[in-house]
């Protein structure tokens, strides 16, 4: 493990889509940022777990894919710099003296900055995994938390176990390429977005998906990280063995904080409250945006939060530069660099 210390004026934990723009942010500010994350490429959940999955509500772009994004907040952020810290996690977040805050990562990098952006979203983040015995043997082979290309799933007999949006995106993205797409789920009601529920529905009656309900995973049968079969009970203890390739289950997000609950800041249900004007924690210095970040009304949004680091870096803006008169311009009066 190779140690090395740094200092900057804003030291950002997170380069999921809300941090990146925050570079950007605190860059038109000028205001000096490192970035650190534990996922070694920047995106977040974008890049991490909906990287083809088309984003609808992102303003000026009627329609982008999550990865196409995050290439593009990427490309908003270069001209101003940012040092990445990527493959890292924050593990300490400490006062450093004379109003300075030093991060230290569990790869031993030390970073000194002037403030603090925390834009974590749901923490450290892992699906939430069923519990069949002797899964881990085929996580990452066969069993699939999160899908990165879809291709790789063409001609593929797939089982999707849930019942949530990610169940059902997943099962009309798939119905087309894959030999067949079996949906397990433990009620006959799914819990989608109702057109796409609707949708499901439809590609069922015309037998394109097989629906599984009710129906919940019960174990798995392969070879090696090979998978052959799924099997699954319903509430009367039948059982039905499906011959599968692939298994997705798409369970939700298991949230953990991690490091971060320890670091003394307020906390509301694993988020960091924040005053909603400045996005400022109750630790002066530290600021919290995006996912990560609560206060009353808040829309768990990438637009949210690009919002949010825009007004965070106005509000560190007298701590990196104290006494300098913060003139409020645009940016098409500023220029980028
Ligand atoms: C399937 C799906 C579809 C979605 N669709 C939409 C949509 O259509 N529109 C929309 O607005 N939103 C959507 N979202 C939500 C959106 O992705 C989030 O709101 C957004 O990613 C939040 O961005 P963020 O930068 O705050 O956090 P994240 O994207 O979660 O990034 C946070 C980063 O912080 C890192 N991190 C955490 N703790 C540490 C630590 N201690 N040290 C170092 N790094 C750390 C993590 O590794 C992560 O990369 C969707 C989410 C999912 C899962």
């Amino acid at each position: 493990m190779q140690s090395s210390s740094h200092e900057t004026d804003v030291a950002i934990i997170g380069a999921g889509p809300v941090g990146l723009f925050a570079i950007f942010e605190c860059g038109m500010l000028r205001m000096r940022t490192h970035v650190v994350d534990a996922l070694d490429t920047v995106g977040g959940q974008c890049a991490a777990l909906y990287p083809e999955k088309p984003i609808f509500d992102i303003p000026a772009y009627p329609k982008i894919d999550a990865a196409a994004l995050v290439d593009r907040l990427a490309e908003q952020a270069a001209p101003f710099k940012p040092v990445y810290h990527l493959g890292q996690q924050v593990e300490r977040l400490e006062a450093s003296g004379d109003g300075f805050w030093r991060l230290t990562t569990n790869a031993g990098t030390e970073i000194t900055a002037k403030a603090v952006i925390v834009a974590a979203g749901v923490g450290a983040f892992g699906p939430n995994r069923p519990p069949l015995a002797g899964i881990e043997a085929f996580e990452g082979k066969s069993v699939l938390y999160y899908v990165k290309q879809r291709e790789a799933l063409r001609g593929k007999r797939v089982v999707i176990a849930g019942g949530g949006d990610s169940a059902v995106d997943w099962a009309l993205l798939l119905a087309d390429i894959a030999a067949r797409v079996m949906v397990v789920h433990r009620r006959p009601k799914f819990r989608a977005a109702p057109e796409n529920a609707e949708r499901l529905r439809q590609l069922a009656e015309a037998g394109a998906i097989d629906l599984v309900v009710p129906f919940q995973l019960a174990g798995l049968e392969g070879n090696g990280d090979r998978l052959s079969a799924v099997l699954v009970d319903n509430l009367d203890g039948t059982r039905r063995r499906l011959d599968a390739d692939m298994l997705l289950p798409f369970f939700g997000l298991a949230m953990n904080l991690g490091p971060i609950a320890a670091w003394g800041l307020d906390l509301d249900r694993s988020h960091v409250t924040v005053e909603q004007a400045t996005c400022a924690t109750s630790r002066a210095g530290i600021f919290a945006i995006g996912d990560i970040a609560t206060y009353p009304g808040k829309l768990k949004l990438i637009l949210s939060g690009f919002s949010e680091a825009a007004m965070a870096a106005h509000a560190i803006h007298p701590i990196v530069h104290p006494g300098e008169v913060l003139h409020f311009e645009y940016s098409t009066t500023r220029g980028v660099p």
